[in-house]
């Protein structure tokens, strides 16, 4: 029983572990499939934005090269620059990124806006874009920081070209602006959530345009943060996740540098919002497993509870069933003892007689009985009194308990003051000398008896000793004992007389 406790408790520990490791296993390794299912859609998302950027890029730069032909080959004479003018304006509507289109001179004066009047004087020779074609020969498109236009204020993004004139020299830039504005609206459109940002920026790190906007951050350099220092090392494509350390939110950044441009395009989620869904799951799963762990522990109690019930009163029952065994073992002894003397009484005498002869009779053996009777008893209660008479009667019976040793004896009151000794496999010699020794005792013992002519207790014995055939007869063999005491008697008492059948 303590042992099906035990192993209750140890099913019930075992299924709690394995429900509870299944469950952590399990939500980890959803959480673990959110973080990846994000990385793809950023890494998506990254590859349709940069197309994007990219597209409008190498639109606005074809559209460069041609105007940077068409100056170099007719000159940027005032004619020339009107004729270009009308062209743009036309064609301006194909293109509804472009803010607007701008030629300026040598010493970076306004030739030409496609969006607005020259403004009187307007030079833009302290321009990054300027000063990077007037001191450098490349004839590449070079996008230039974000810069907010003079008129305006509105964020753009600048990417110029510069054009020579018939010597090979340094003739002016033509500069396309591309409003923030219009990234800004596209980005928008895509849900990045309350943490998340979209940002493009120039391979140096230069922040080109961040949705949401930040004013702050336009044309901030960028390249301390982990993304440039550590994760465009060595590849061009990637996912990382680390903690801004502008706002201090962990994000999921997806990231991707343009193959063709020196262009960057970022995806970033807050980490926190990108596992919420995975949160809820894992919560309701705890909770659910929590519940159930809780049930099967209840179970497992009330089991525990019966089982315990059980066992006590299995315990009771057997301490019950003991008590009785022992109850009835004492019962037993007492219905073989004479109460007085504490000697066996007649019916153990009968039994064992009988279990004797028969034991007797299978080992071939003797069996010697001996009848002893109290000499002058009724006197001695005369004289003394029965209280007395009874006291005399229990130490005659340790006197003969003492005189009869072996442990196969047996000394019975057969009744009265008339008491017997079996002895098994004893002779008619051996049981005379018990019988003799039982007289010295008790003349040693010297009980006082006045009205005996002897002044002290005595006993007569009768001695009778049965051989194998004599052994069917049991009757008879008490008869021979009883005889040989009526002689013992007659013959003056204090001795024994050996009977013969
Ligand atoms: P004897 O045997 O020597 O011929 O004389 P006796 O006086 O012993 O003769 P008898 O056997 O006739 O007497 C037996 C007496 O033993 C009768 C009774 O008073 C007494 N007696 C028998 N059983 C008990 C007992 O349990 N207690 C007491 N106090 N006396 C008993
Ligand atoms: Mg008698
Ligand atoms: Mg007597």
């Amino acid at each position: 029983m303590k042992r099906d406790s035990h192993l209750v408790v140890l099913l019930l520990f075992v299924i709690g572990c394995s429900l509870a490791s299944l469950t952590v296993w399990k939500v980890l390794a959803s959480r673990d499939r959110a973080l990846e299912e994000v990385d793809v859609h950023g890494l998506n998302l990254t590859q349709a934005l940069s197309t994007y950027s990219e597209g409008i890029v190498r639109q606005s730069s074809l559209l460069l090269l041609g105007l940077v032909e068409r100056l170099e080959i007719e000159g940027s004479g005032p004619a020339q620059i009107q004729r270009l003018s009308a062209l743009i304006i036309r064609q301006e509507s194909l293109m509804p990124q472009l803010s607007g289109i701008t030629i300026y001179d040598n010493q970076g004066r306004w030739l030409m806006s496609s969006n607005r009047p020259i403004p009187a004087g307007a030079n833009s020779s302290d321009r990054a874009y300027f000063i990077h074609h007037r001191d450098d020969p490349s004839r590449e498109t070079f996008i230039g920081p974000p810069i907010q236009s003079r008129s305006n204020q509105e964020w753009v993004i600048t990417l110029s070209r510069r054009f020579n004139d018939a010597r090979g020299e340094f003739a002016g830039v033509v500069a396309v602006t591309l409003g923030v504005e219009n990234f800004l609206r596209l980005f928008g459109k895509i849900d990045v959530g309350q943490e998340g940002a979209i940002g493009l920026s120039y391979t140096d790190g230069t922040l080109l345009v961040r949705y949401p906007f930040r004013e702050q951050d336009m044309g901030r350099n960028f390249s301390q943060s982990p993304i440039y220092a550590k994760y465009l090392v060595d590849r061009s494509v990637g996912t990382a996740s680390f903690t801004s350390s502008l706002d201090g939110v962990e994000r999921l950044y997806a990231f991707r540098k343009s193959d063709r441009l020196p262009l960057i395009t970022t995806v970033a989620l807050g980490k926190r919002e990108a596992l919420a869904a995975w949160r809820t799951e894992a919560l309701l799963s705890a909770v659910v497993v929590t519940g159930l762990l809780g049930l099967t522990g209840l179970i497992g109690w009330f089991l525990i509870v019966d089982i315990r019930r059980r066992t006590r009163a299995e315990d009771q029952l057997r301490g019950t069933q003991q008590q009785l065994l022992s109850t009835n073992r004492q019962l037993e002894l007492l219905a073989m003892k004479d109460a007085l003397t504490g000697l066996a009484n007649r019916r153990c005498f009968d039994q064992s007689l009988a279990m004797e002869a028969r034991r007797a009779r299978r080992d071939g053996t003797t069996l010697a009985l001996l009848m002893i009777d109290i000499d002058h008893f009724k006197l001695f209660n005369d004289s003394l009194g029965h209280v007395a008479g009874d006291a005399c009667l229990q130490t005659v019976g340790r006197i003969l308990d003492e005189c009869v040793r072996r442990p196969s004896d047996l000394v019975a009151r057969y009744g009265g003051e008339e008491m017997a000794v079996i002895m098994p496999d004893t002779d008619s010699d051996g049981a005379a000398i018990v019988a003799q020794l039982i007289i010295d005792r008790l003349q040693q013992a010297n009980i006082p008896h006045t009205a005996s002519p002897l002044g002290r207790v005595s006993v007569s014995i009768g001695i009778a000793t049965a051989t194998l055939s004599e052994l069917d007869h049991l009757q008879g063999l008490i008869e021979v004992a009883d005889q040989a005491l009526y002689t013992a008697k007659a013959r003056g008492r204090n001795q024994y007389v050996r009977g013969g059948l």
